[in-house]
């Protein structure tokens, strides 16, 4: 599984401007989804060809009664479950308090720690390092967050101390990847159940080849299946033992590795933002999605139409994902969520040919040319291929970069349309050839 880098410190230190660094988003399309709500704390980045997560802890201020309600939750089981913690200072303002409190929780933590003096720009780094020796973590690494000085040579060092991600031998049919994510008790674990407790599902136990979430192999009317279990039922020894449920970090690891995510929703509570959340690291992961709104049963009709309308609203920016209204409890509509996987799975990893990507992109154009960009008009001139999981369509041209996100969207449609997508985003991504 991808490996995990937590960024901790008190505000203002330069946390996220680190974290943008670190993961300058790539020339992708789903980034610019309108109406896709995201969670800028985890993002994916690069460095000498590995690559990891990264996560903004958010700030602590050092205000708040004591350490454990101030990294209260997500942000302190984050720094647990990372590999690796960048404790990032403020070479300006010096050793204040608060670092000290941050830096001694991370000293009993026992995690490989290393500290970050930011804002090195424009003064003395002997003077303004030394103070920081005193925490006793150990090496110091002087950077300027805003221009990037130092934090490559930062990273190099940092990923040679990541573990190896494990390569699990896969065997032959493990089948399409499947992970079952969503926020605290909208059903996953219910789900889960009920997917494998299902007539003609034979699951072959294997202990779980990796840390954290649990892989499940099993058949299903001859297909295999490998389902990631993020809500820990396997791990469970009795139904009402309940495992430490949630983790957003485990839920992107799942996602990372899966081929298709369902995406489990709570109909009872209708959309949140969480939700939302949630499906744009589906979507920046470039994963199959397949929406489940759990707990259909027992809602009246007038809930019910309340529930349509808001997936109208809200779920415009996924409106290639299929929606099941189904009941984990009862068992309703789950078995139809393999239609959906299915088709996402098929949709995901097609191949398409050079030529028949031109021609689409070629007709897409004479439909509708792209705009004039100081007086010249910006030339497209193929597509290939560019992988799968997620389909990506590369195309080349002139003045690619002034390529506005309507026009971009307008192809990313086309393409899905004519290659008869589901269920998966598209990538489109451009080069210029000037
Ligand atoms: P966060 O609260 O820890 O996430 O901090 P931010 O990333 O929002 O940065 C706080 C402020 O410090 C912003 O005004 C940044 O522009 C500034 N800042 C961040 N990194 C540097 C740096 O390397 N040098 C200087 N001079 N300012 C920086
Ligand atoms: P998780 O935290 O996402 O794994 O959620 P659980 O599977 O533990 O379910 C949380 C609660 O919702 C439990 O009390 C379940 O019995 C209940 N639940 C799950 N699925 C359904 C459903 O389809 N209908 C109803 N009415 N309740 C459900």
């Amino acid at each position: 599984m991808i490996p995990v880098i937590a960024l901790v410190g008190r505000p203002n230190v330069g946390k996220s401007t680190l974290f943008n660094r670190l993961t300058q988003s790539r020339d992708a399309l789903v980034a610019n989804y309108a109406g896709l709500t995201r969670d800028r704390k985890y993002g994916e980045g690069q460095a000498e060809g590995r690559r990891f997560m990264v996560i903004d802890t958010g700030g602590i201020s050092g205000e708040e009664e004591g350490i454990d309600s101030a990294m209260a939750g997500q942000s302190l089981q984050a720094i647990q479950e990372a590999d690796i913690v960048l404790f990032i200072l403020d070479a300006r303002a010096g050793l204040t308090a608060a670092d000290e409190m941050i830096a001694r929780h991370l000293r009993v933590q026992n995690k490989k720690t290393y500290l970050v003096a930011n804002k090195i720009d424009g003064v003395d780094p002997d003077l303004a390092l030394a103070p920081f020796y005193e925490l006793g973590l150990g090496e110091i690494f002087p950077i300027t967050a805003t221009h990037g000085r130092g934090v490559k040579s930062m990273m190099s060092d940092v990923v040679a101390e990541l573990p190896v991600e494990e390569v699990v031998p896969a065997p032959t049919n493990q089948g399409i990847k499947i992970a079952v994510v969503g926020r605290p008790n909208v059903g996953k674990s219910t789900l889960v159940n009920r997917m494998l407790g299902e007539d003609r599902v034979v699951v072959y136990d294997q202990p779980g080849t990796t840390r954290d979430s649990v892989y499940i192999h099993y058949e299903r009317f001859e297909k295999h299946y490998t389902l990631i279990d993020t809500a820990g039922v396997r791990r469970r020894k009795n139904v009402s033992e309940s495992v430490e449920k949630f983790s957003i970090v485990k839920t992107l690891q799942a996602i990372d590795d899966a081929h298709v995510a369902i995406l489990v929703m709570d109909a009872s509570e209708g959309v949140v933002d969480q939700d939302l959340h949630l499906m744009g690291n589906v979507l920046d992961a470039g994963r199959g999605l397949v929406i489940a709104l759990n707990k259909w049963d027992g809602l009246d009709d007038g809930h019910k139409q309340y529930v349509r309308n808001e997936l109208e609203r809200r779920l415009r920016f996924v409106d290639f994902a299929k929606i099941h209204f189904i009941s984990a409890l009862h068992g309703t509509g789950v078995g139809h969520l393999y239609e959906s996987v299915e088709g996402a799975y098929k949709s995901a990893t097609d191949k398409f040919s050079t030529n028949f990507l031109t021609r689409i992109l070629q007709d897409a154009v004479r439909e509708h040319q792209p705009p004039m960009v100081q007086g010249r008009r910006i030339k497209l001139r193929y597509a290939h291929p560019g992988g799968h999981n997620p389909p990506i369509v590369v195309i080349h041209g002139n003045q690619t970069e002034a390529v506005p996100s309507h026009y971009a969207r307008y192809l990313e449609k086309t393409f899905r349309q004519v290659l008869k997508l589901e269920g998966t985003p598209v990538r489109i991504e451009f080069k210029s050839s000037e």
